[in-house]
C-alpha cells in the first residue's frame, strides 16, 4: 500500500509539474489529490527555507519572522526562546543578553542601593549583593505567573546564581517589585525573576496551551534538499514553491499567511499563547526548521496552514494530514496527531461548510516527520476550483476557516 502510494504521489508531483493548473479528476477518485496536493504542500513548506536546518536557524527563523509580523507573536516567540535559552543554559553570560536589558538598570540600583543600606544599618546581606530598587520597588504579596520558561536567581542581577528554570505558566507568590525585578517565595526564601516575564494571575486570560502556527510557503521556494526525518538517508526539498492558483492569482503562501494571522488574532483572543513560523513571506525558512521552531517552543499544537492543487478542477474540501502509527520518526505522537487532525477537520467544514474529504495518514511530510510535537497540517481548499479558490480568498471565508480551525483546536484540548 505504502509503496504504491508513494509511487503514485510521485507520479501525481511530476504531473503536477509538467501541467498547470487543474485537469483531470484521476486524482479525486482514488484520494491522490491529496496526495497530491500535500506533497505539494509539503514540499512546498520545505523548500522554504535556504537555512542549513540546524536548530538555531529555525529558531532565528521564527524571531526574526515574528520580528516582522505581529508584535504579540514576537514577544511569545523571543520571550520563549531567549529567556529560555538563557535560562536553561547560562545563567550568567548567556543571561546577561536578554535579561541585561531589563535588568540593567535594576542590578545597577540594586548594587548601590545594597551597598549603601547595608553599611549603616548592618542589614545581613553582604554589601556587595545586588537587591531591588527601593526607589521603585513595591511591597505587596500577589499570586504571579510565568509568562514564559524564565531563571529564578539568587539575586535581583543576571549575574546572580539561577537557583532554577521555572516552567512558563509556574505560579509564584510575589512579595516586591521594583518594576525590572520581582521577589518571589520558593521553597520558603525569596528568590528573584526579572518582572517582564510576570503577570497577575489574576489577569491571566491565558488558557495555557501554547500554538505554533506555520503558514505554509514563502515567498520563494527552497530546492535544497533536507532528510526527510531524523537519520533519514530520503530527502526532499526544504520548501516548495506551493499550490499555484487558477482564479484570483493569489498564491498559496499569500493565503496560507492571511488565514494563518486571523488564527493567531482567533487563538489570542480564546487565550491560547501562539507563536508564528513566519509573518512576511520574505523567509527562508525549511520544513524541519518549521518543525524545529514547534519543538523548540514546546508547543501543544503545530498547526500547518496550508491549500491544495489537483489536476482536477472539480477537486474541492478540507483535508488534514497526520503520520501514521507506523512512522519510524515520531509514531509515538500518532494518536494526538490523528486526533488534532480530527479536530481541526472537523471544526474547519462545519465553520465552512466545505466539503469534507478525509484524513491523510503519511510518513513523507518531513515538517511532520521532524516533529516532537503534536502536529496536523490543514489543506483548506483546492485552489484549483474555481469555486473554492474564489472562497478562499474572500476575509469573511478565511475568518470562517480561522474560527473552524481555532474551534478545532478547543475541541482537541477539550476546551
Ligand atoms: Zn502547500
Amino acid at each position: 500500500m505504502k509503496i504504491y502510494k508513494r509511487w503514485m504521489v510521485c507520479l501525481l508531483i511530476m504531473a503536477l509539474a509538467l501541467s498547470g493548473c487543474g485537469n483531470s479528476g484521476k486524482n479525486a477518485e482514488n484520494g491522490q489529490p491529496a496526495g497530491i496536493q500535500k506533497a505539494d504542500a509539503e514540499s512546498g513548506q520545505e523548500h522554504a527555507d535556504g537555512g542549513s536546518g540546524d536548530s538555531e536557524a529555525a529558531r532565528d527563523g521564527t524571531e526574526e519572522g515574528a520580528g516582522t509580523g505581529d508584535s504579540s507573536a514576537d514577544g511569545t516567540a523571543q520571550g520563549t526562546d531567549s529567556k529560555d535559552k538563557d535560562g536553561a543554559k547560562d545563567a550568567s553570560a548567556d543571561g546577561k543578553g536578554s535579561e541585561n536589558g531589563s535588568g540593567d538598570s535594576a542590578a545597577d540600583g540594586a548594587a548601590q542601593g545594597a551597598g549603601d543600606p547595608s553599611e549603616k544599618d548592618g542589614k545581613t546581606k553582604e554589601p556587595e549583593a545586588p537587591a531591588l530598587n527601593k526607589e521603585t520597588a513595591v511591597y505587596s504579596r500577589e499570586e504571579v505567573v510565568t509568562t514564559s520558561s524564565v531563571n529564578v536567581r539568587t539575586a535581583p542581577s543576571t549575574d546572580s546564581e539561577v537557583y532554577q528554570t521555572a516552567a512558563r505558566r509556574s505560579e509564584f507568590v510575589r512579595t516586591a517589585d521594583d518594576g525590572t525585578w520581582s521577589a518571589v517565595e520558593l521553597d520558603g526564601k525569596e528568590y528573584y525573576v526579572a518582572s517582564e516575564y510576570l503577570m497577575l494571575k489574576s489577569e491571566m486570560k491565558d488558557n495555557g496551551f501554547l500554538v505554533v502556527i506555520d503558514a505554509g510557503h514563502q515567498g520563494k521556494g527552497n530546492s535544497e534538499q533536507e532528510p526527510i526525518g531524523p537519520g533519514a538517508s530520503e530527502t526532499k526539498a526544504k520548501v516548495a514553491s506551493g499550490t499555484s492558483r487558477c482564479v484570483t492569482g493569489l498564491n498559496e503562501y499569500e493565503l496560507t499567511l492571511s488565514v494563518s494571522l486571523k488564527l493567531q488574532a482567533e487563538l489570542e483572543a480564546r487565550g491560547y499563547q501562539v507563536v508564528m513560523v513566519r509573518t512576511s513571506h520574505d523567509v527562508n525558512i525549511s520544513n524541519s526548521e518549521r518543525a524545529a521552531i514547534a519543538n523548540n517552543a514546546g508547543a501543544d499544537a503545530f498547526i500547518r496552514v496550508h491549500a491544495n492543487g489537483s489536476e482536477d478542477s472539480g477537486q474541492n474540501g478540507i483535508l488534514t494530514i497526520c503520520p501514521t502509527s507506523a512512522n519510524p520518526y515520531m509514531g509515538n505522537l500518532y494518536s494526538q496527531c490523528r486526533s488534532l487532525s480530527e479536530c481541526v477537520l472537523d471544526g474547519a467544514v462545519n465553520a465552512t461548510g466545505a466539503n469534507k474529504q478525509y484524513i491523510w495518514e503519511t510518513d513523507s511530510m518531513s515538517g511532520i516527520n521532524w516533529c516532537t510535537v503534536p502536529v496536523t497540517i490543514v489543506e483548506m481548499g483546492f485552489m484549483t476550483n474555481p469555486t473554492e479558490d474564489a472562497n478562499m480568498a474572500d476575509e469573511g471565508y478565511q475568518q470562517r476557516l480561522s474560527t473552524g480551525i481555532a474551534d478545532g483546536l478547543d475541541a482537541y484540548f477539550g476546551i
